[in-house]
Order: structure tokens, then C-alpha cells, then sequence
């Protein structure tokens, strides 16, 4: 529990939005949830009740004025469409509490696309969260005027539910791990739609690969960064795409002799 943030309410509880509940009651908070299917979700919120490990109160509301009255903490996990996101905040900033964080679990529109439909535009906050009970982490965005003290309170609400925050530093499609899988999709998407491989053994690599145990940045620090940047730079000829050229940053480890685990340093230090 962190102490600012007694009351989280959630608008739209379908798959997200219900694991994101389900992990809230683990703790202490009170729990208020609206969603435009009344039906499913009084039966949601009955299912949760019932639950042994629920601790604290969970209510379910027939309108987002209400659902959103007391929370110091409102989550929007609606469908993923720009019009409505921007129609649900424009009634929760009308009424939410002057200080209440106003955060969305979108997963591809940045918070500063919502901005305008509110006055508070200091609360707003992107926490994304990934399959919660599988991959428990969140990437946690601000808008162009979020203030840091929204920042942090919504970050320690996000570890204080058991969750690891994934900070992401200035606006990125994408976020932190959702570019990152992107990436892997685009390529072994073009695998097997080339006719390279077949998707089972494209599987089958990927589960060995990930016994291994190595992060991409180790990996690559094993690799040597010279041999990463010349694979990259090689993509980046073929297609002549900006979005395909390495990074400058990367170019420069390699020119300070920083190659990795062969050097003794690279991304991680091993002196
Ligand atoms: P979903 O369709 O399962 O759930 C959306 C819920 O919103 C439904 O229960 C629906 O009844 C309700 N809803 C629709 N219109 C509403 C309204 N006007 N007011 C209140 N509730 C309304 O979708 P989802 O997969 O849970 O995705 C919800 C959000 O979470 C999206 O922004 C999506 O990008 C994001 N997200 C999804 C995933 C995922 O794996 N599915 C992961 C991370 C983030």
C-alpha cells in the first residue's frame, strides 16, 4: 500500500482491466469498477468477493461519475480506440478529485493524445501493463506535462501491487518491451511469410534460445558490439531505411574500443 492512494478505480473491466483488478484486491487498496457491460461485470466483481485472498472492499457502479467520485487513482483499460479514450477522460477529469492520477492502459496511444480532454493535465500517466499474472510488469509513460510527483506515485502504486515498473523515459511507440517485441514479431513474421523456415521450428529456436538465459544487451555484449553494429549496418545498406540504421550511440561504444565481454566492457562492465 502506498499511502496517497487509498481508491483505484478502473473503467473498462474486460481482459486487461480485470487482471489488473484481480491484482489490485491482492492488497489493501478499495476497488470501485464500471464497465459499460453491466451484466458481466457484476458477475466479475461477485467472483472477486468470493475470493479468499480479496482484501479490500470492491464495488461495482452504473456510471463513470460515480465509479470515479473518491479514487486517487483511475485507470482506463477501455477498448483501444483514440475517440472513445478521448470521450471517457474528458467525463473522468470533470469528475475526478483535483489530485486523483488519471493513467490509461492503452497500448499504443501516448497519454499526450488525451491531454486536451482534460484540465489537470499534470495527473495523467500511461501505465501499460503487460499479461499480468504471466509477464508481470507495466511500462509507465508520462504525458508532456505530467509532474513528477504523478510520476512517482504512480510508479509505487504499480510496485506496491506486486508489478515492475518499466520506466520510459520520453514519449516512445511502443513504450519499453512492447518496441522491443515488435521487433521480434517484424522479423519472424518475414521468416516465415519468406518461406525461410517454417514457423515451427522458428518456435522451437525461440524456447532454446530463452533456456539460455541471456538478455539482449548480454547477448550482445557476448557477441562483441563491432560484429552487432556491422550485422546492423548491413540490414541498413540493403534497405536504405532510416528506421533501420544502428543507433550513433552504438557506434560510438565501438569507437571508444568499448566491444563488449572481449574488452572488458561494453553495455555492462566486466573489469
Ligand atoms: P477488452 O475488449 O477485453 O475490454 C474492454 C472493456 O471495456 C470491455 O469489458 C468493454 O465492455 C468495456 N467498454 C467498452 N466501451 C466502454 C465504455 N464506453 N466505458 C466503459 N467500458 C467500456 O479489451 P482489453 O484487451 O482488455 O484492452 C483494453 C485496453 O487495454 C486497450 O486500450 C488495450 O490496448 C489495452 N491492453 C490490452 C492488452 C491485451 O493483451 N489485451 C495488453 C495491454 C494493454
Amino acid at each position: 500500500m502506498i499511502e496517497d492512494i487509498k481508491v483505484v478505480s478502473i473503467i473498462g473491466v474486460g481482459y486487461l482491466g480485470k487482471q489488473i483488478a484481480e491484482k489490485t484486491s491482492l492488497k489493501n487498496y478499495t476497488l470501485r469498477l464500471y464497465d459499460i457491460n453491466a451484466e458481466e461485470l457484476a458477475k466479475f466483481s461477485e467472483d472477486l468477493h468470493k475470493k479468499k485472498n480479496t482484501k479490500g472492499e470492491v464495488t461495482s457502479h452504473n456510471s463513470i461519475e460515480d465509479v470515479v467520485k473518491n479514487a486517487d487513482l483511475i485507470i482506463e483499460a477501455a477498448p483501444e480506440k483514440l475517440e472513445l479514450k478521448q470521450e471517457l477522460f474528458k467525463i473522468i477529469g470533470k469528475a475526478a478529485k483535483p489530485n486523483a492520477i488519471i493513467a490509461t492502459n492503452s497500448s499504443s496511444i501516448p497519454v499526450s493524445k488525451l491531454e486536451d480532454a482534460v484540465d489537470q493535465k499534470d495527473k495523467l500517466l500511461n501505465i501499460h501493463f503487460y499479461n499480468l499474472f504471466t509477464m508481470p510488469m507495466a511500462d509507465i509513460m508520462r504525458g508532456t506535462k505530467t509532474s513528477d510527483d504523478t510520476f512517482e506515485r504512480g510508479k509505487k502504486w504499480v510496485e506496491s501491487i506486486d508489478i515492475t515498473p518499466l520506466i520510459v523515459k520520453k514519449e516512445c511507440y511502443g513504450f519499453v518491451f512492447n518496441r522491443v517485441w515488435r521487433a521480434i514479431k517484424k522479423e519472424v513474421l518475414k521468416i516465415w511469410a519468406g518461406g525461410y523456415a517454417d514457423f515451427e521450428d522458428v518456435d522451437k529456436a525461440w524456447k532454446i534460445f530463452i533456456q539460455a538465459g541471456a538478455a539482449p544487451f548480454e547477448l550482445m555484449d557476448q557477441i562483441g558490439l563491432d560484429v552487432i553494429y556491422d550485422i546492423e549496418m548491413s540490414y541498413y545498406k540493403k534497405s536504405g531505411w532510416d528506421d533501420d540504421k544502428p543507433p550513433q550511440a552504438l557506434k560510438d561504444l565501438v569507437d571508444a574500443g568499448n566491444l563488449g565481454k572481449k574488452t572488458g566492457k561494453g553495455f555492462y562492465n566486466y573489469e
